[in-house]
């Protein structure tokens, strides 16, 4: 028998404006779903019933009334600890900001208010975002709902491990190099990272500005289209946020791709790419034939620039930006220490973790005078470069399907020790986020062990109507995921 968490987000909004279920009870069976398996998938780092539940009694009162009822309402989702939630504490994964309670909501989190969203918790996610298993966690790692003993992605690993454990009933995460889709494909959920200046990035802590973007993880391409649609808009708390009308996502998706062009990038299909990944991929774009679409060779020339280029431009920027937690303003201050140097030395060294501490050298390092040229500005132009492909390669074809990472989800600890095999994961992801286009996941079949494979889609700047219509149409030919983890009665 389906039960209530089985249900996707558009199939519950059908049942809770028929009033045939309450959002009180849609929330009971989600809080008790999060206690039966969040012990052993480890999702979120706080869960907020009480408020979730209270935000629900607020939902049904409007369902009840038929007043302003959108297709959120009363729909209990997970949130990314990296955004702000006033009167919620915002960790960011970090140890720093351990007890930070911001005074103030996120654009998107006031959005998803207003649209009477309910908030079940805070995921988990590696520490200030900066990683590609969720075990650079200064709390604890998170398990892949598919085999507990592998890594759900990262660095958004908790927004999709909850949503394919069905632990919400879809998700916020962020991505700066491929930290949505990444892990959505190795969850096996959809995971969108919309253009850059989509979503506001006013509430969402810094990692590297300008590649940041916040996104959804939902069970389906609906879903997700639903979410993006209450998420984007032009917003004057962010000078990046582009202002532009927001399209309707959800109600572009048509079956049918006969107008479509869809380009192969021959650069990601190169030694290292798992063999089962490939073999997925490669049927998923035969599906999406079958919908009508042209296949075309394109070449992104410069990808293999790509890892390095995020490598020295992310640290850059991530220097700068966490240069604020210094222990004066907010969150943790050393306890012992003997002068102010001494004070934030202790502080920075005690909060933060080592891939973080990495980044910051890194970062500081390739800004320094005499260095900056030969790293930070080359690396600029390399992403001039990467820009440029896309644009080049967009004049040929509609969307770009390619993998989203080379191996399907590695083991915990696998890659703990080695960073620049961690850093190689992320060759397919990062070259979206250095030219601020659009990417998605998309769930396209299962290995041999079982374990989920994503088809990575990309656009051209502001295309998302694009790049949701092809994601839903290799849904209608492949169907729906019907073999959830961890027991699914679908
Ligand atoms: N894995 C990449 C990194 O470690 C991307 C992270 C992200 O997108 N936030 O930087």
């Amino acid at each position: 028998m389906p039960s209530l968490i089985d249900l996707s987000i558009h199939e519950l909004h059908d049942i809770l404006s028929r009033r045939e279920v309450s959002a009180v009870e849609v929330t009971r069976a989600y809080l008790d779903r999060i206690g039966e398996v969040d012990p052993k998938i480890r999702a979120y780092l706080i869960v907020t019933a009480d408020k979730a539940l209270t935000q629900a009694e607020e939902a049904d009162s409007r369902l009840k009334k038929a007043d302003n009822i959108t297709p959120l309402t009363g729909i209990p989702l997970g949130i990314k600890d990296v955004i702000c939630t006033r009167g919620i504490k915002t960790t960011c994964g970090s140890k720093i900001l351990e007890n930070f309670v911001p005074p103030y909501n996120a654009t998107v989190m006031e959005k998803l208010e207003a649209h009477g969203a309910v908030m079940l918790g805070k995921l988990n996610m590696d520490e200030f975002a900066m990683g590609s298993s969720t075990e650079n966690s200064a709390y604890h790692p998170t398990h892949n709902p598919w085999d507990l003993e592998r890594i759900p992605g990262g660095s958004s690993g908790g927004s999709a491990a909850s949503v394919a454990a069905r632990a919400c009933a879809g998700s916020l995460g962020s991505d700066t190099g491929g930290s949505i889709r990444q892990p959505a494909s190795y969850c096996g959920v959809v995971g969108l990272k919309p253009t850059y200046g989509t979503v506001s990035r006013f509430g969402l802590v810094a990692f590297a500005s300008s590649l940041d973007q916040i996104g959804p993880l939902s069970r389906d391409v609906t879903d997700c289209a639903l979410l993006l649609n209450v998420i984007s808009g032009h917003d004057t708390r962010d000078s990046t946020s582009v202002p532009k009308d927001v399209p309707d996502y959800t109600g572009s998706l048509r079956p049918g791709l006969k107008n479509y062009t869809l380009g192969i990038p021959m650069e990601y299909f190169i030694p290292g790419l798992d063999p089962e990944v490939e073999k997925a991929v490669k049927h998923a774009v035969s599906a999406l034939e079958s919908q009508g679409a042209e296949v075309v060779e394109v070449s992104l020339p410069h990808t293999e620039y790509a890892v390095a280029t995020y490598y020295i431009i992310a640290p850059a920027e991530a220097s700068s930006n966490l240069s604020r937690y210094d222990g004066v303003k907010y969150g943790l201050r050393a306890p012992d220490y003997k002068n102010l140097m001494d004070m934030y030395k202790k502080t920075r060294s005690q909060g933060f973790g080592p891939e973080v501490k990495r980044r910051i050298m890194i970062g500081t390092y390739s800004l320094s005078a005499g260095y900056y040229d030969a790293y930070y500005k080359k690396a600029s132009q390399v992403r001039t470069l990467i820009t440029r492909d896309f644009k080049k390669a967009f004049e040929k074809c509609d969307v770009i399907a390619a993998p989203v990472a080379p191996t399907t989800a590695f083991r915990l600890g696998e890659k703990a020790d080695d960073p620049l095999q961690m850093y190689l994961s992320d060759i397919f992801t990062i070259p979206v986020n250095l030219a601020g286009i659009p990417g998605i996941s998309v769930p396209c079949g299962l290995n041999s062990s079982g374990l989920p494979i994503g088809l990575q889609l990309m656009a051209g700047h502001f295309e998302e109507t694009k790049l949701l219509t092809v994601a839903y149409n290799l849904e209608l030919a492949l169907g729906r995921c019907k073999n959830w983890p961890l027991d699914c009665y679908c």
